[in-house]
């Protein structure tokens, strides 16, 4: 299997190559065809599988099609901590070299000011923890109802820091039409059932 098979855009790719990259992971050969489609996947990989490449690929590939209403963030990225929503950021930067797409990072310790401001220039792509999200929305600072593309990554970590309620108020939040990307490391009951409520007829991968 080669990235070109995989159905991405010529920019992806170009930025693929010059990410080293020569032959894309199981979970990337697995799921890449899957949400190019604009089909919900449930993907069960753990951190260093590339998994992160796994949905910013093909979410800018998508990204591509279409156009953006005023202003309104397309895609949602949410991260059970601040640490690895900023290298999920470093990777999009990486990964969109050749797009012009603007990222917002929305996370905790940080100060409201210099996220606020990228919300209002207008952020394509937004990579959140829950919390910092929620207060955003909720202070009618941020509407999602523009999102096309949903990521709930590492679920299992967020059951364990207590942030299903987040993101069961965030799932109320954006269109019920979007497309939905969700992974797990594993999948205790819980997760299961949330996969229940939030997915629409997945793709099921697992590596
Ligand atoms: P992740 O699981 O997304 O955290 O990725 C783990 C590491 O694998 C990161 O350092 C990526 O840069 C790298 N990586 C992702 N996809 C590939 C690939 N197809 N070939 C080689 N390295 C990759």
């Amino acid at each position: 299997m080669t990235f070109e098979e995989l159905g991405l855009s010529a920019k992806v790719l170009q930025a693929v190559e010059a990410s080293g990259y020569t032959t894309p992971t199981p979970i990337q050969a697995q799921a890449i065809p899957f949400a190019l489609t604009g089909r919900d996947v449930l993907g069960i990989a753990q951190t260093g599988t590339g998994k992160t490449a796994a949905f910013t690929l093909p979410m800018l590939s998508r990204l591509e099609q279409g156009r953006a209403r005023a202003r309104m963030p397309r895609t949602l990225i949410l991260e059970p901590t601040r640490e690895l929503a900023a290298q999920v950021e470093e990777s999009f930067v990486r990964y969109g070299v050749n797009h012009k797409v603007n990222v917002a990072l929305l996370i905790g310790g940080v100060s409201f000011a210099d996220q606020e401001a990228k919300i209002t220039r207008g952020a394509d792509v937004l990579i959140a923890t829950p919390g910092r999200l929620l207060d955003f929305a909720e202070r009618g600072k941020l509407l999602l109802t523009g999102i096309e593309i949903l990521v709930i990554d590492e679920a299992d970590r967020m059951l364990d820091m207590g942030f299903i309620p987040d993101i069961e108020r965030i799932c109320k939040l954006v269109p019920f039409t979007r497309q939905t990307l969700f992974f797990s490391a594993t999948m205790p009951p819980e997760i299961t059932r949330l996969t229940e409520t939030f997915l629409h007829n997945p793709a099921r991968v697992e590596v």
